[in-house]
């Protein structure tokens, strides 16, 4: 997959820390390993090298790479080819080694799951390979107890820090996750909810007065003349007027009603456990307080609503029922002259069945 160079440089930094602390604290696993060997100082250099320097160089080879994702793997295998090579220069002593090359493979499966991992096998391999040419074939897997110390610390605290590694990223990933959802509610420009998730909600708060009786009404507002405004005054404006619209909703609604965009100059509004005359008071009172509204792009303009109202009643299908009675109220407020409030009769349209 195609990383951009933003992605590949915060792959980059979250892998800084773990590196300059695994192979800071892995350097003594190695070091005890070598330390009945009698090897030049050269290894030792080397050794120094790959635990102290290396982490630094390779940060900043990735940063200012072009790529820093590839950058980063090269490095992710090169970490693995020094954990092999280390694994043959200590004769394959079995703690240190085991825990080196087990260390590494679990940052090669953090990093790129399994085909990373096999990767970097190969790598570790490779690393092998370069010490038994270096040093030639030599096997003494004995660990001494003071062996066995020096390798604790990488034990007990690299798969910790690796851990909070992971646990952080889950957290970092279910916040982008949320925030995600967030967006795909949200309509972008009145940060109301959007007509698809509106909908849903409309669907559920249907099923919960089916099920529990319970009373809500729907309300469809749409502003008057919107065009004209456009026409005359722009769409600046106009999104201006469908903002300042949103606002006052909002203000005029209580925390548990859930309004959003239906789609246009139209809005709509769940207004749960509210029979349609109390809901008809807040819309009559939201319709009268958007005569003193302003906005300073046009201040001469002023806004007038039609709303239309629609309780929740048995006689209804399904939601789109529903929908579509307080849609033909809303029809009634325009056809009626506008700038007004109007209520469906659910009796009106859906007669209940007749007996025999
Ligand atoms: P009525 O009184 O019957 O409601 O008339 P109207 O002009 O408000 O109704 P109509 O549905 O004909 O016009 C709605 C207009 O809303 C048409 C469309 O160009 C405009 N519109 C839709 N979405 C947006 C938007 O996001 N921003 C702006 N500025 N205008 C929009
Ligand atoms: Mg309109």
């Amino acid at each position: 997959m195609q990383r951009n160079a933003g992605q590949g440089l915060s792959f980059a930094r979250r892998l800084y820390a773990p590196r300059l602390f695994g192979l800071g604290v892995g350097f003594f696993c190695v070091a005890a390993g070598l330390w009945y060997l009698d090897k030049p100082a050269w290894v030792w250099a080397l050794l120094v090298f790959n635990g102290y320097l290396w982490p630094h160089l390779a940060f900043q080879l990735a940063k200012h790479s072009p790529t820093p994702y590839r950058a980063e793997h090269r490095n992710l295998l090169i970490d693995s080819v020094f954990g092999g090579f280390w694994t043959g220069a200590m004769q394959f002593n079995a703690l240190p080694s085991v825990t080196i090359l087990s260390m590494m493979a679990m940052n090669n499966v953090a990093a790129g799951g399994a085909r990373f991992f096999l990767a970097g096998s190969l790598a570790q391999l490779t690393g092998v390979v370069i010490a038994l040419l270096v040093f030639g074939p030599a096997f003494s897997p004995e660990t001494r107890l003071e062996q066995l110390y020096a390798c604790l610390p990488m034990l007990v605290l690299y798969p910790l820090s690796l851990g909070l590694v992971c646990y952080r990223l889950t957290i970092q990933l279910a916040d982008h996750k949320r925030a995600l959802r967030a967006v795909s509610r949200t309509d972008s420009l009145t940060s109301l909810y959007n007509h698809g998730y509106w909908k849903d909600l409309l669907q559920v708060e249907f099923l919960k007065c089916r099920g529990h009786h319970q009373r809500a009404t729907v309300a469809l507002i749409d502003i008057d003349h919107f065009k004209a405004i456009n026409d005359t005054h722009g769409h600046i404006v106009g999104d201006s007027v469908l903002r300042l619209l949103s606002e006052r909703l909002v203000q005029n609604l209580r925390s548990e009603d859930l309004a959003g965009r239906y789609g246009g100059d139209e809005f709509c509004v769940i207004l749960p456990n509210t029979p349609p005359v109390l809901a008809k008071e807040i819309m009559e009172r939201l319709r009268e307080s958007l005569g003193d509204v302003r906005t300073e792009l046009a201040p001469e303009l002023r806004i007038t609503l039609s709303i239309g109202l629609a309780g929740y009643s048995p006689y209804q299908r399904d939601a789109s029922d529903w929908l579509k009675d307080a849609d033909q109220a809303l029809y009634v407020a325009k056809s009626s002259g506008r700038n007004q409030v109007s209520m469906a009769n659910d009796a009106l349209h859906h007669p209940p069945p007749v007996e025999g």
